[in-house]
């Protein structure tokens, strides 16, 4: 379909919201510095300092907690996000999480709420600036949230509580700090200037994650991981894994992917504001891992003229005995760590004999992968 057949008018409070706010924040940050000299570090902290209170309850709350229920939060966890999630004015908890629920239910089809096959700038911010009145949003997916009283209070009051946590606060703390001067400061930097940032940082979600990056764990939708997308958007940009585990806490799963949102909820688990933290098991992942290289290589094989029948059984059985060999080892493991068995030697020569299975399992399918791109074809 052409963007001239979908049914589009233009949301004029929301286009010219984002029309408006980076020409305030720049035009404001260019008169502060003709009035007051170049911005210091009271403009770098400020700025900072909202961009991730605001940035991190968008990813941690509206995204992790709200919409995919990846962990429990206390309700002054939730407070937290509600107050400062809507300063950074992306609209309430249930209408963002309806939106998302409905992006992962329908994702890269016209139910898609920020479809990222109708291009860039529509998954990037044209689909916020427009409304398509032939899709009434009902919210009934988001009726847990609904039951929720911060939350509901949240949705009724939204604009005046962004306004108070996203503008007024940095401005009054920037009056508190040295006056008027200070407090213009404090709004456009801490305010306007960073709304615009957590929004582009945000959209890139929608728009990059969706193009640019790899897919290792699933190639059947158009979300991708990339770690500069990451560096971006609070660790949101691990986006292929995201979508094929989406109530996992985590984007990044490895220590070292730039992942704030999930040392953010890490520490609040620490202090019991986080609880029941969601993660995928080791194996399930590697599963995922696995069946995209087989899926590789059947491609591989479909290319060349090479019989891929004996090829695609031997990796289907080895993928399935492999498989069974790592839940047996998960299993096990946990056993261990839960300290049921009786028998805590049999156990440990179990898990070391499951730990060789699992190792033989592995050398066997990459040596048939290393075949597969080895192989000739026979009638050559
Ligand atoms: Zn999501
Ligand atoms: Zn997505």
């Amino acid at each position: 379909m052409r963007q001239s057949d979908y049914n589009m008018k233009i949301s004029w409070v929301n286009a010219l919201f984002l029309t408006l706010t980076p020409i305030v924040g720049f035009a404001g940050a260019a008169a502060l510095w003709n009035n007051y000299g170049a911005p210091g570090i009271f403009e770098g902290v400020i700025f900072v300092s909202m961009y991730f209170a605001c940035g991190l309850s968008i990813t941690g709350g509206y995204h992790r907690l709200f919409s995919h229920r990846s962990y429990e939060g206390h309700w002054l966890a939730v407070l937290f996000y509600t107050v400062f999630g809507a300063g950074a004015f992306q609209n309430s908890v249930i209408e963002w999480c309806s939106d998302h629920r409905n992006h992962h239910k329908m994702v890269d089809t016209d139910n898609d709420p920020y479809n990222a096959k109708r291009g860039f700038w529509y998954s990037h911010m044209i689909w916020v600036m427009t409304v398509d009145d032939s899709q009434p949003n009902d919210f009934s997916n988001v009726k847990d949230l609904q039951a929720n009283k911060i939350i509901a209070w949240q949705h009724r009051n939204i604009f005046k509580i962004g306004v108070a946590s996203g503008w007024l606060l940095p401005m009054a703390i920037g009056y508190l700090y040295g006056g008027i001067p200070y407090a213009i400061s404090g709004f456009i930097w801490g305010g306007v200037l960073r709304t615009v940032a957590v929004h582009h940082g945000t959209f890139c979600v929608n728009s990059i994650a969706h193009i640019f990056g790899t897919q290792p764990y699933d190639d059947t939708n158009t979300s991708r991981d990339s770690w500069w997308v990451a560096f971006l958007t609070f660790g949101e940009g691990y986006h292929n894994f995201h979508h094929i585990f989406q109530a996992d806490y985590r984007n990044g799963i490895k220590w070292y992917h730039f992942d704030p949102t999930k040392w953010l909820i890490k520490t609040f688990s620490i202090f019991g504001l986080a609880t029941k933290l969601k993660k995928t098991p080791q194996h399930s992942i590697d599963i995922a891992i696995l069946d995209m290289k087989i899926k590789k290589n059947t491609q591989i094989l479909e290319q060349s003229s090479v019989d891929s029948a004996p090829y695609v059984e031997k990796m289907k059985s080895t993928r399935d005995d492999l498989r069974s060999a790592m839940f047996s080892l998960h299993k096990a493991t946990n056993e261990m760590k839960q300290g049921e068995s009786k028998n805590s030697d049999e156990l440990s020569a179990k898990i070391s004999q499951l730990k060789q299975n699992v190792m033989d399992g592995e050398t066997e399918i990459y040596a048939i992968f290393k075949d597969i791109r080895n192989a000739k074809p026979n009638s050559a």
